[in-house]
């Protein structure tokens, strides 16, 4: 691989670009490899990654039924966060963050990693014992958080109105290295990166069976043909549950559209990232000046990548009075993703009922600053058989009932 630097953009600049190698190749796939991954989004490029660098594990496949990080992983926010409540879920989150903090040097890929903070607002009475309970929480688990005053919200935020007469602002939680990515810049990081350790990056490849025998997982049916593998992970967020009715079992989790949208690019005037739980929506500015908008689930399961048009007003609406200047902006385009959301709101990274099967999932509407952890942990699982940061997400504990709840640091939440 080509190492990307100043000296290496001067010199092909020299030369009209014509020396850069392709980033990842597009191999015809082998016959059998030691592990499949299924889903070639953040997650399923992460733990093969993870695979090959922390365990030298690398005749490894990714197999992925349209173009890589063409599902949520291109799809979503990039909101990058890990004030979570629970202490499993603040493991695997800042475990995920911090790697974030060098993921540009690690994959020698520029990620655009941009910690300029988060802040979830507490706009009712309830929220600010909320949040000052996760701040506690967060304090212990050795995550930086802190509960900050309206005052410095309107700080932070000054085209913010914390007044409102509904939803006054009052106070919020802030965590200040959390911030955003550019999302396909991490498929692509890690695509070019897995290439390189000589894996087979399958795109435009679909699998349509789990090839099982005597309750072992043996490989998988393609719409490329049979392939082998000693190890599968299914890492498909919204097409989970139908992967894995294919090898024979059930995932308890639902399927629904997410959606998001940008407005006309604007000149700079927010350079944090701001959730508001309570009127459900929340915003942050792009690069480009976009403002980038999002808010709530689809009240039904689907698998339309699209999602409703009421919601784009229902988000909307929410934000104006908190933001009253987006009251002038024109709204540029909005698209929708499937996200796979699980009774507690936590993942599933577990072994299943088919010995050799592994599933990475449940990562619903907050899997992007997963990506690096969750990628991490499941090739320690995939590898060893256990994790220290997969044990609570079995999907045993729906069975077992030990939840990891985070249906409050999950309620909007990205
Ligand atoms: C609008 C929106 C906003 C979001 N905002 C945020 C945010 O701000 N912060 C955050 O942390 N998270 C956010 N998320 C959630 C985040 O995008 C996801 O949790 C994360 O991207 C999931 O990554 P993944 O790799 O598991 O799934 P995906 O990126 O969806 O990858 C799964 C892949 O599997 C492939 N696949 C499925 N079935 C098959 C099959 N049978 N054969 C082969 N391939 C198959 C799919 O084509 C897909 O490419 C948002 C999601 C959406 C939709």
């Amino acid at each position: 691989m080509k190492r990307y630097s100043v000296f290496a953009i001067a010199r092909e600049a020299m030369r009209q670009h014509a020396g850069w190698p392709r980033a990842w190749a597009s191999p015809t796939p082998k016959a059998k490899y030691d592990v499949v991954i299924v889903g070639a989004g953040g997650h399923g490029l992460a733990t093969a990654y993870y695979l090959g660098k922390n365990f030298g594990i690398t005749n490894v496949a990714v197999i992925e039924k349209g173009w890589l990080g063409g599902g949520n992983t291109g799809r979503n926010t990039t909101i990058i966060r890990s004030n979570y409540l629970q202490d499993p879920s603040a493991a695997i989150y800042e475990k995920s963050r911090s790697l974030y903090e060098t993921m540009s040097q690690d994959l020698n890929y520029n990620v655009m990693f941009s910690p300029r903070g988060v802040i979830m607002l507490a706009q009712t009475h309830h929220e600010v014992r909320g949040y000052q309970r996760t701040a506690h929480a967060n304090a212990l688990q050795g995550v930086k958080t802190e509960f900050i005053s309206p005052a410095r919200v309107k700080q932070l935020v000054p085209i913010m109105n914390i007044d409102g007469p509904r939803y006054p602002v009052l106070g919020g939680l802030w965590q200040a290295r959390g911030g955003t990515a550019r999302h396909d810049a991490v498929a692509w990081g890690y695509a070019r990166a897995c290439s390189d350790m000589g894996m087979d990056i399958i795109q435009q490849c679909e699998v349509t069976n789990v090839l099982t025998d005597g309750g072992k997982v043996t490989g998988v049916e393609t719409s490329k043909g049979k392939i082998l593998c000693d190890k599968l992970g299914g890492v498909v967020a919204g097409h989970s549950s139908a992967l894995a009715e294919m090898a024979g079992f059930q995932l308890p989790m639902e399927s629904v559209a997410l959606q998001a949208l940008v407005s006309e690019p604007i000149k700079p005037c927010m350079d944090v990232v701001v959730m508001a739980n309570t009127v459900h929506g929340y915003m942050s500015q792009s690069d480009k000046g976009e403002m980038v908008i999002g808010g709530g689930t689809d009240g039904y399961n689907n698998y339309t990548q699209r999602g409703s048009f009421h919601h784009i007003e229902e988000t909307v609406r929410a934000l104006i009075e908190t933001f009253p200047m987006i009251s002038r902006l024109k709204m540029l385009r909005q698209w929708g993703g499937i996200v796979d959301v699980t009774g507690d709101r936590s993942p599933i990274l577990t072994k299943t009922p088919v010995e050799g099967m592994f599933m990475n999932c449940g990562w619903g509407t907050g899997g992007f600053k997963a990506i690096p952890g969750s990628g991490w942990a499941m090739a320690e699982l995939m590898a060893n058989g256990h994790s220290p940061l997969t044990e609570e997400f079995s999907m045993n504990r729906f069975r077992a009932g030990k939840f990891i709840d985070e249906s409050v640091a999950a309620g909007v939440a990205h």
